[in-house]
């Protein structure tokens, strides 16, 4: 993704009404990985820890939602996966988030997905080597989960922002 600054993400922000984009919040420190290595982007709000946004440029043009977590989470000593990255994580890595919906239509509804609690799962990604002799090298690897991810992310916001 190329960068934008903090007003142009909050004008996309397509499941909240124009009162609440005036109180999001971005982290201090600088977004890692860098622009250009990220296939979604997405943060935890520092002064609304339960809020987090994801965006995504992907087959489209700049789009944006805003979740909300709680602290409950899958079931305690158990793995589970999160829905964009599909790493297997530990249980207080991944959380539920949900969105609003259906903010054009007055209609009070929600989506849900299990994501990892830093909405952050491009580091992940781009840190993923082989494991075995049979995975294609780290490379191709790479390029592969992070075309999946971008897909996956951009689905899942135009899902809530009932674009498709
Ligand atoms: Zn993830």
């Amino acid at each position: 993704m190329p960068p934008h600054t903090l007003s142009a993400l909050r004008t996309t922000l397509g499941n909240i009404d124009a009162a609440t984009r005036r109180t999001v919040r971005m982290p201090r420190t600088p977004a890692r990985p860098a622009w250009p290595d990220r296939d979604y982007l997405g943060w935890r709000d520092p002064s609304a820890p339960q809020r987090g946004y994801l965006f995504t440029e992907h087959a489209g043009p700049l789009r944006g939602i805003m979740l909300t977590t709680t602290r409950a989470r899958a079931g305690a000593g158990r793995a589970v996966m999160c829905e964009l990255c599909r790493i297997p994580r530990r249980f207080e890595q991944v959380s539920l988030f949900v969105a609003p919906t259906g903010l054009a239509e007055r209609r009070m509804s929600t989506l849900g997905t299990y994501l990892c609690v830093d909405l952050d799962c491009n580091a992940r990604v781009n840190a993923l080597r082989p494991l075995t002799p049979l995975d294609p090298p780290a490379e191709a690897l790479v390029a592969g989960r992070r075309a999946e991810l971008a897909e996956r992310a951009a689905r899942f916001i135009d899902e809530v922002l009932a674009v498709r």
